[in-house]
């Protein structure tokens, strides 16, 4: 299944991002659990993270795609990241991904990590791409982009030039970073078809079940918090149940807001809990068509 072609109708379509359980939570059998719970929100695919959070050179990411593909019948895209790769290294992924059947790639950067000094052959996730289509034109490649802009780029105008890169070198389909104020998505859609990316955009939407959680992950990735949701994280944070329920409404409203304005996808991070994504497309099961 090409990714990109889900979204010729022009309806929008919802998918999952999980990541590899951690060997001490239980390791790769816990993922059936999680596949188990997410099948039943039928998304459009699910894709699943790569050496994310130091889990680096994970090769169960290419076996959870090859499981949510064979196992459960849904589109799987495999994110993978150069900067800790070499071309070998990448030859070698790109055929054992052919072998299982796997032919939707998030290709990405990553950030490099003090303690592995990054490998030289890819300096942006656009190196990667047209590496990728040069050598196996037939992966379908997607990006990752950044409402807010990149934490580490100069502004935000050369963010999108950057971005506009990755889709020239062959990026069919773009998910966002995690934001919680629409209208900065909005202004960033707008920004990209100024510079004439043309390509869907998914809205990368993750609910927050903790304060902490949550503080770490934008200190990370650069989110802003807006002042509602600050409001939600400081009045609820001694009351995980309150907040998880809070910010599950605070999520279904933004996804309500981004149908109505014709976002051409969702992404939701499930972050490994079915729960979450059940209760959230509950609500906006009849919005889809
Ligand atoms: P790039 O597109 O290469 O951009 C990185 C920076 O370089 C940006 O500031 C950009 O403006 C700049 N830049 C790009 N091209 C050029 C150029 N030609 N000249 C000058 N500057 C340039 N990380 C993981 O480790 N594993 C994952 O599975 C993972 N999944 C992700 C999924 C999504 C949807 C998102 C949004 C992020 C994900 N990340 C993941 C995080 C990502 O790896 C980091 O954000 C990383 O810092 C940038 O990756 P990128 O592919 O966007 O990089």
């Amino acid at each position: 299944m090409d990714i990109a072609k889900l979204f010729e109708t022009g309806k929008p379509r919802f998918s999952l991002e999980i990541f590899p359980p951690k060997t001490h939570q239980g390791g790769i059998e816990t993922i059936y659990e999680t596949l188990d719970g997410l099948k039943d929100v039928r998304p459009a695919f699910i894709s699943c993270t790569y050496g994310a959070g130091g889990n680096r050179a994970d090769s169960s990411t290419i076996e959870i795609c090859s499981i949510i593909q064979e196992r459960y019948n849904i589109p799987a895209i495999s994110h993978l990241t150069c900067v800790n790769n070499s071309k070998e290294d990448i030859d070698i992924i790109l055929e054992q991904l052919k072998a299982k059947g796997i032919y939707n790639i998030l290709a990405l950067r990553g950030d490099p990590k003090p303690d592995a000094p990054a490998k030289e052959d890819f300096a942006y996730a656009s190196d990667l791409i047209s590496y990728i289509k040069q050598r196996e034109s037939e992966f379908v490649i997607s990006a990752a982009c950044y409402p807010e802009g990149h934490p580490s780029s100069d502004d935000i105008v050369s963010d999108v030039i950057n971005l506009k890169k990755k889709v020239d070198c062959g990026a069919e389909h773009l998910i966002s970073q995690l934001f919680f104020d629409n209208e900065d998505f909005y202004r960033f859609r707008e920004r990209c078809a100024i510079a004439g990316i043309d390509v869907p955009i998914e809205a990368g939407i993750m609910p927050v079940t903790s304060k902490q959680s949550i503080m770490r992950m934008v200190s990370m990735c650069g989110a802003s918090i807006p002042a509602k949701l600050a409001k939600i994280l400081n009045r609820f944070e001694n009351d995980p149940t309150a907040l998880e329920e809070a910010c599950i409404v605070y999520a279904i409203d933004q996804m309500v807001d981004l149908i109505t304005n014709d976002v051409d996808g969702i992404h939701l991070y499930t972050m490994n809990k079915p729960y979450l994504a059940k209760r959230i497309f509950a609500v906006i099961d009849k919005m889809r068509s």
